[in-house]
């Protein structure tokens, strides 16, 4: 078992390499940045892009009966009113009582070894009271308050009487009210889904943990239509689902864990959650969610708007309003569970190698073309020459002359690519062949310029 230290360091680690080579920044970073916020750089940005790819792919174009759809962050407030964050969207704030700094009152009851499961905000009061427990500073806390974590804000120029809006803290609610919309304009028969991936914004009491805890973050969500009395059947088959999908992209099986989470914890409209949690180097934290909502959305939107939000089954000739299954998945979680999983150290050469062990469908380089030396035209020549052929077959390749060979190994290790491609004077002066070396195990094998694609294909 790896100590806390140990986590720690992995933690720094990998937040350090992020930074170092080019993946995440901190949020505003010369102005001393953001609590909560996160910039992805351009390998960061490419990793992010192909997750949201693939999972575009297996959720929505692989499928007959996923819909997309784009909805905006900003909504009517009454949308949020139906949905029932307005009044239940909050987290249990506690203050120190001296510094004034405001802390999450679970996360101080679970560090002090309490079992918080099932507790409300006046239980959390009494507890925190009976076990005498002080903020990190050493200091008594105050009553615990719900503290709502919608991030308000003002639209309209009427400075004097602005119409209040919330920037989303989901991206649920947007498929919710677009429902009637591919009713009318696609008639989908059930079971079916919308699927959509999109920014949305928390205010949360105490972000952490790097990209763990964000206040602003991506989700890729699914609201699943179906049938009452089949409910069971989605939520099941999206079980499955969701762990393929964490096969795709490369986490080990072994990290992944299922959370069936207990009925006085769920979300208020929900009848059942499976949390997926993950192995991270921080300890085990929830990755994505899985929840069946029951009625409960489209009713009460049916309820607020006066739109009616029922199904008509024209088999059946029956009317009604459908329940949903919704797969939830936090893209910044992703990246940061890939990140973790990737992150490997060992020896190479003699010496401590770091090197991410992304799986080549996420990888933000696929391949590395170097010519051995920078100076020597010819050498230049045949690596742009394989680079392009290349980059037209797999996008992502990178052309990199910078330093020694040892140096531009060390640097694409790093930055996870599988494989580089070196073109040196065997390649030129006798058989057309270059060095194609393996990432993971740093093995090198000559293989010809003509059979380089296929090469690299069998091996992705
Ligand atoms: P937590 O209990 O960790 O606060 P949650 O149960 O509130 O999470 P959901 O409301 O189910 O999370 O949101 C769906 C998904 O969105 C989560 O599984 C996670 O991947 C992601 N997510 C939620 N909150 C955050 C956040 N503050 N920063 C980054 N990702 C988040």
């Amino acid at each position: 078992m790896a100590s806390d230290q140990q986590k720690n360091d992995t933690m720094e680690k990998i937040v350090s390499l992020a930074k170092r080579r080019g993946f995440i920044f901190q949020g505003s970073e010369i102005y001393g940045g953001l609590a909560g916020t996160f910039d992805y750089g351009p390998y960061g940005v490419a990793l992010k892009n192909n997750v949201k790819q693939l999972w575009w792919k297996r959720f929505v174009l692989d499928r007959e009966d996923m819909f997309g759809v784009d909805a905006d962050i900003l909504m009517n407030a009454a949308v949020w009113e139906a949905s029932g964050h307005a009044s239940g969207f909050s987290d249990p704030l506690t203050t120190d009582s001296k510094s004034k700094k405001k802390y999450r009152a679970d996360h101080l009851l679970e560090a002090a070894g309490v079992d918080i499961k099932g507790m409300n905000i006046a239980d959390m009061s009494a507890a925190i009271k009976e076990r005498g427990i002080k903020s990190p500073e050493g200091n008594s806390l105050s009553e615990v308050e719900a503290f709502n974590m919608m991030l308000k804000t003002f639209i309209g120029a009427d400075v004097n009487n602005p119409a209040i809006s919330y920037l989303r803290p989901e991206t649920a609610q947007g498929m919710f009210v677009n429902f009637k919309n591919i009713l009318d304009t696609f008639h989908p028969r059930l079971p079916f889904g919308l699927a959509q991936i999109g920014k949305a914004f928390r205010n949360e009491i105490a972000p952490r943990d790097f990209i763990f805890r964000l206040r602003e973050l991506e989700q890729m969500e699914i609201e699943y239509f179906v049938r009452p009395a089949n409910w069971e059947e989605s939520f099941e088959h999206f079980r499955q689902q969701m762990h393929e999908w964490t096969k795709d992209i490369g986490l080990s099986d072994s990290h992944v864990y299922e959370l069936e989470v207990a009925s006085e914890d769920r979300a208020h409209y929900s009848k059942r959650t499976i949390d997926f949690e993950f192995d991270y180097p921080f300890g085990r934290k929830e990755l994505y969610g899985l929840a069946y909502r029951t009625d409960y959305d489209l009713k009460s939107h049916t309820e607020k708007s006066g739109v009616d939000l029922s199904y008509f089954d024209e088999e059946t000739k029956e009317r009604f309003i459908p329940h949903v299954i919704e797969p939830s998945f936090g893209v910044d979680r992703t990246i940061l569970a890939i990140l973790s999983d990737a992150y490997t150290e060992d020896e190479m050469g003699g010496e401590t190698r770091t090197f991410l062990k992304f799986s080549p469908n996420v990888a933000p380089v696929k391949i590395a073309v170097f010519p051995l030396l920078k100076n020597k035209p010819q050498l230049v020549e045949k690596a742009r020459e394989v680079y392009s052929m290349l980059k037209k077959e797999f996008g992502a390749v990178e052309f990199d002359d910078n330093g020694n060979i040892g140096k531009r190994y060390r640097r694409q290790d790093e930055i996870g690519t599988p494989f580089c491609v070196t073109i040196d004077f065997d390649t030129i002066e006798k058989d057309q062949t270059v060095t194609v070396r393996d990432r993971d195990t740093g093995t090198q094998e000559r293989v010809a310029i003509s059979e380089l694609k296929e090469f690299l294909v069998s091996r992705f």
